[in-house]
């Protein structure tokens, strides 16, 4: 061959332009990395996703008349770096060239930087995936600096031309948040359609895992629900433009753990296609826009413009964070967290029930939709300050779309405020009641939600105050946060200590709540 190319397990785009044209001397490898299984502890389903995506992938193109490798762990496995695999393969097959698109992730840009071949050039190319170009970035976006994602979200309508009139948001609005955000009544519970999932046999993966005695977490195999081919994908995509769509918004931030519920409610679940870029983002907005012209009604602007928002603008948006601010922001502790992250988030073993549901949900699925990561799990690391380093491994492994460049700024920026407001004007932080507004979980639990300083009251409530409370300087003075101190400082002294005793004697015994 002449030249070999590196396809990675995150670059799953058939459409790129190197497929285009059918080559015989270009060697395709998409090869299973041991370097992969170990930097974090994955959920097994997370691995099964990629394996397969990948192992289907390799199928097409070969089905497609490209040339491709594709290697197991049991191939891979005297390469412990993934530069020694390439620098073997180029050898092996007597290329004098090797390609890469760029990885999305700063560990493998920097790995692949850090590559030398000797009498072979090295080229790179873009991924042809996002909206914005990589090399688009530093015009939206500067290093330590905020930025509203809701000002990035307007100039991509505009730039891309979605969802506009005559210049103008179409329904005048820019968002419709306000007719979003529902709770789930009982009613609403018996009618969440039921998700769809598909029945991939991974049980020759499982098989390699265990062969390999990779550790991973959470319940997987021999089959897979998740989509791993472009035609899954897509079913996928036509199911959530038709069932879930039309109350994607009013139900976006509702959680609940009844059950007679459906675990995914109106999300779509195609994070995992969309990060393994097995489907492109236009692909997913156009889908989702075309569906609500056509729905005669049934889909408002408000559910699609709330769906496209999460696409065009937060995704895109973290990206522009995550590049514009590495190295530094894996990092960064602005809130100087130091505890462990609780025990019970590898089992659910909590007699918290919103707790206990969520990491139980992440457990079986690899998947928890984004008010459960923001607000269930993120939100107690957050009070109780765990090491943000910590909450990081943990949200990296456990889900099945968890990819660096996306998950870093959501955990260590919006959820934990480590950056010190670079994604943030002030900490997504609350205690019970806001849980029990949005969800059925505190009618379930062990613990009171309406109590504050029992033994019994929800351990959420108290470890609020104490983090308002520990936190003062930092947020004293911003004026989103005002009132909230104001409220704070008019209860008597005792008052405020018994709280701060019981969110103490909470952090002091944290495994046993
Ligand atoms: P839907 O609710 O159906 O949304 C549609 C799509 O919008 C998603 O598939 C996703 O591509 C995009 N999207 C929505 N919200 C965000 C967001 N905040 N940032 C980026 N894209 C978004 N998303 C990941 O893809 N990988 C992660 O590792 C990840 N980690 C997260 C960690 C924390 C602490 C939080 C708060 C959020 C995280 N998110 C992550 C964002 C979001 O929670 C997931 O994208 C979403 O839950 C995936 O489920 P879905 O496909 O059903 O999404």
């Amino acid at each position: 061959y002449k030249e070999v190319r590196l396809i990675l397990g995150d670059q799953l785009n058939a459409n790129h332009s190197w497929f285009k044209t059918k080559r015989d001397d270009v060697l395709y490898i998409i090869a299973e990395l041991h370097q992969e299984m170990h930097y974090t502890r994955h959920h097994i389903q997370k691995i099964m996703c990629f394996f397969a995506a990948m192992e289907r992938f390799a199928s097409a193109l070969s089905q497609a008349g490209h040339q491709v490798l594709h290697l197991t762990l049991d191939d891979t496995q005297e390469f412990t770096q993934l530069n020694e695999l390439i620098a073997h393969c180029v050898i092996e097959h007597q290329a004098d060239r090797f390609s890469y698109q760029l990885p999305d992730e700063y560990r493998l840009r920097r790995q692949l930087e850090q590559l030398t071949l000797s009498g072979a050039e090295i080229r790179r190319y873009d991924s042809e995936h996002f909206m914005l170009g990589f090399e688009e970035l530093g015009d939206y976006f500067q290093a330590d600096t905020h930025h509203t994602m809701e000002q990035f979200y307007r100039k991509m309508r505009r730039r891309f031309d979605i969802l506009m009139d005559q210049g103008k948001p179409l329904g005048r609005q820019w968002n419709f948040d306000k007719e979003n955000r529902n709770k789930l009544k009982a009613e609403d519970i018996k009618a969440l359609p039921a998700p769809l999932c598909f029945d991939n046999d991974v049980k020759a993966i499982a098989e390699r895992l265990a062969r390999h005695q990779i550790k991973t977490i959470g319940k997987g195999g021999p089959r897979l629900l998740w989509p791993v081919t472009r035609k899954q994908a897509l079913q996928l995509l036509e199911h959530f433009c038709n069932h879930l769509l039309p109350l994607f918004g009013t139900f976006q931030d509702a959680m609940t753990c009844h059950s007679d519920a459906q675990w995914s409610l109106y999300h779509s679940r195609l994070s995992f296609a969309l990060n393994a870029k097995i489907l492109h983002p236009m692909q997913v907005i156009n889908a989702a826009i075309e569906a609500y012209h056509e729905s005669e009604g049934r889909i408002t602007l408000a559910q699609v413009e709330g769906f496209v928002r999460q696409i065009l603008g937060w995704r895109e948006y973290v990206r522009g964070i995550y590049w514009l601010n590495m190295p530094k922001y894996g990092h960064s502790n602005a809130l100087e967290a130091h505890q462990a992250l609780p025990e019970f988030f590898w089992s659910g073993k909590t007699k918290m029930n919103c707790l206990q549901h969520t990491i139980g949900q992440s457990l079986d699925y690899g998947y928890a939709h984004h008010i459960q990561r923001l607000m269930i799990t993120g939100n107690f690391c957050l009070l109780l300050g765990v090491d943000p380093d910590q909450v990081d491994a943990w949200y990296l492994g456990i889900y099945v779309d968890a990819i660096e460049w996306v998950e870093m700024p959501n955990t260590r920026g919006m959820s934990q405020f480590a950056d010190g407001g670079i994604i943030a004007t002030k900490p997504y932080c609350a205690g019970g009641n806001y849980v029990n507004k949005m969800s059925d979980y505190c009618k379930h639990c062990h613990y009171k939600v309406s109590e504050k300083t029992s033994s019994s009251s929800c351990p959420m409530n108290s470890l609020y105050w104490h983090f308002m409370d520990r936190h003062r300087e930092k947020f004293g003075n911003n004026h989103r946060i005002g009132m909230i101190y104001r409220n704070w400082d008019k209860q008597s002294d005792e008052a405020r200590q018994a709280v701060l005793d019981r969110a103490q004697w909470c952090i002091d015994n944290i495994e046993s709540l």
